[in-house]
């Protein structure tokens, strides 16, 4: 007998029956692989030659399930936009198993398109090649930058026609991440008064992110609060590397946050090219609620949300436990803030700390948003160039896009700041380098490779992922990919559940 392609363990639906509803994904008319992550495949312990081709394509587009599989639409709820929904869960989505890489991580294997569930609602159940490209590019991007995300195995295209505002060619992501347990999963149970569900679940996240935490196996209260800061802490970091990339997600709805502290979820998201606190790519944020400046606040509001479904198992009476899990989420700003601020001074170049480093960094930013001519400077391109400068290879910001008061002011304290931080010239640059990206997905880059991939060129595609793996290191030939998108591209917009 051949050696089974997944090594399961699943103990999702081993130890949480009730949580999930065991589910099949539907049968693709005419499978086929349109890109297999071979390098992801290997890293994982997988045999990436049996996943190609056709025989790969039925088995990660969900129409044949691997030996091992017990596949599941997990439940969940959420708050979306603000407005609770006490019911959303696994609508076009699967959970077909876990698996122990070599180096002993617990990874979920995962299909998005694979068709209706229990909770599809008026869903389809589908999705298309586009949207599951573009999150297989973001990802892996992410990835590539060194941000917890959860990443793509493959795409699939299923042969099926999929109606949107237009038919569209349907398709199903294989995705892989450290878990699919969300805010929301907490919520579910939080919402029905199911305490001894939610204390389950508890018990199982905090055994797979946390086990250090139920090391004795007791989950007391107090080792659910240390779980509570953890999650806390993840999301801080987490948001505070988006921020420093300019990556904006786009609808971070409490489903979409995952207690892991990874990225999920690649709906309406996009890199900033000029900088704008008040940027918005989703075409549904007409408020801005999931703009770029608002990321750090609404991740402590879906905090919140989470911190409030764990009070019945601090063991406290309600008055204590609120006040134990609000002084925990009070402490986000700051531990944002450290984070956020440890990023920028390495973005600056900086290796030791001083206490008006920050104001140093807030008006660079605004400096930024003053730009020059009237046109905001690129996020990733004027962190890229700042080397230039503090190197002192350039004498003034106005060669990379920042000129006016602002940039001056900055310039001159700048400046001084470097002469209290002494490095050699070489050593600066590199370790500035290491950290500023030069190549981000530019939205205009990921709309040709889209287009050109839908008409059935990849080519542009691959490029694209080639270009986004070593983000940090330029090469000749690729310029085009360090600039924002010209003006006549538009403003860009992206949509949801596509
Ligand atoms: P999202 O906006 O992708 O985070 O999805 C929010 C909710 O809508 C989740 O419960 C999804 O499973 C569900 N959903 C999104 N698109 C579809 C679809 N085409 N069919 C069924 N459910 C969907
Ligand atoms: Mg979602
Ligand atoms: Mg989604």
């Amino acid at each position: 007998m051949s050696q089974a392609i997944f090594s399961f363990d699943n103990s999702y639906a081993r130890d949480l029956e009730g949580f999930y509803v065991p589910w099949q994904g539907d049968t693709a008319p005419a499978p086929r692989m349109v890109r297999l992550n071979r390098a992801l495949a290997t890293e994982l312990g997988l045999d990436a030659a049996a996943l190609e081709g056709e025989a790969g394509a039925r088995l990660l587009s969900g129409t044949l399930m691997p030996a091992g599989a017990s596949p599941l639409a997990q439940a969940y709820a959420g708050h979306q936009f603000g407005g609770f929904s006490p019911q959303l869960g696994d609508g076009r989505a699967l959970l077909i198993g876990e698996i122990l890489t070599p180096d002993g991580r617990r990874r979920d294997i995962h299909l998005k398109g694979s068709g209706r569930t229990p909770f599809s609602r008026g869903g389809d159940g589908k999705a298309t090649l586009g949207p599951m490209l573009r999150e297989y590019i973001i990802g892996e991007a992410m990835h590539a930058l060194g941000i917890p995300t959860t990443r793509a195995l493959a795409v699939v295209a299923t042969g099926e026609q999929v109606l949107r505002d237009t038919i569209l060619p349907g398709a199903v992501l294989a995705r892989v991440a450290a878990s699919h347990i969300r805010v929301g999963t907490f919520q579910f149970f939080a919402a029905r008064s199911e305490h001894e569900r939610l204390r389950q679940l508890t018990a199982y996240t905090m055994t797979r992110h946390d086990p250090d935490l139920v090391a004795g196996g007791a989950v007391t209260g107090d080792a659910v609060l240390a779980f509570l800061d953890r999650v806390i802490g993840r999301q801080a970091d987490l948001v505070a590397r988006w921020m420093l990339v300019g990556f904006i997600h786009g609808v971070m709805n409490t489903d979409n946050m995952a207690v892991s502290g990874e990225t999920i979820d690649y709906g309406p998201c996009a890199f900033m090219d000029r900088y704008d606190p008040r940027q918005v790519f989703s075409s549904i944020d007409t408020h801005g609620r999931y703009a770029y400046g608002n990321q750090p606040a609404i991740a402590q509001w879906n905090l919140a949300r989470f911190a409030e479904t764990l009070l019945p198992l601090l063991d406290a009476s309600e008055d204590a436990a609120i006040e134990k899990a609000t002084t925990a989420i009070n402490a986000f700003p700051a531990r944002f803030q450290t984070a956020w601020l440890d990023g920028m001074r390495r973005k600056l170049g900086l290796t030791n700390a001083e206490e008006t480093d920050e104001a140093l960094a807030t008006l660079l930013f605004d400096a930024m948003a003053a730009g020059r001519d009237g046109v905001a400077a690129d996020m990733t391109g004027t962190f890229r160039a700042l080397a230039r400068f503090a190197t002192g290879e350039i004498g003034t910001l106005d060669e990379i896009g920042l000129a006016g008061d602002k940039a001056r002011d900055f310039a001159v304290l700048y400046t001084a700041r470097l002469s209290r931080d002494v490095q050699a010239p070489d050593d600066r640059r590199r370790a500035m380098e290491a950290v500023n990206p030069v190549y981000v997905p530019r939205n205009h880059k990921v709309e040709q490779a889209l287009t050109a991939a839908i008409a059935g060129d990849l080519q542009p595609f691959e490029r694209l992922l080639e270009v986004l793996a070593a983000p940090f290191t330029e090469r000749p030939g690729l310029e085009d990919h360090a600039v924002p998108a010209p003006l006549e591209f538009g403003p860009y917009r992206t949509f949801c559940g596509t």
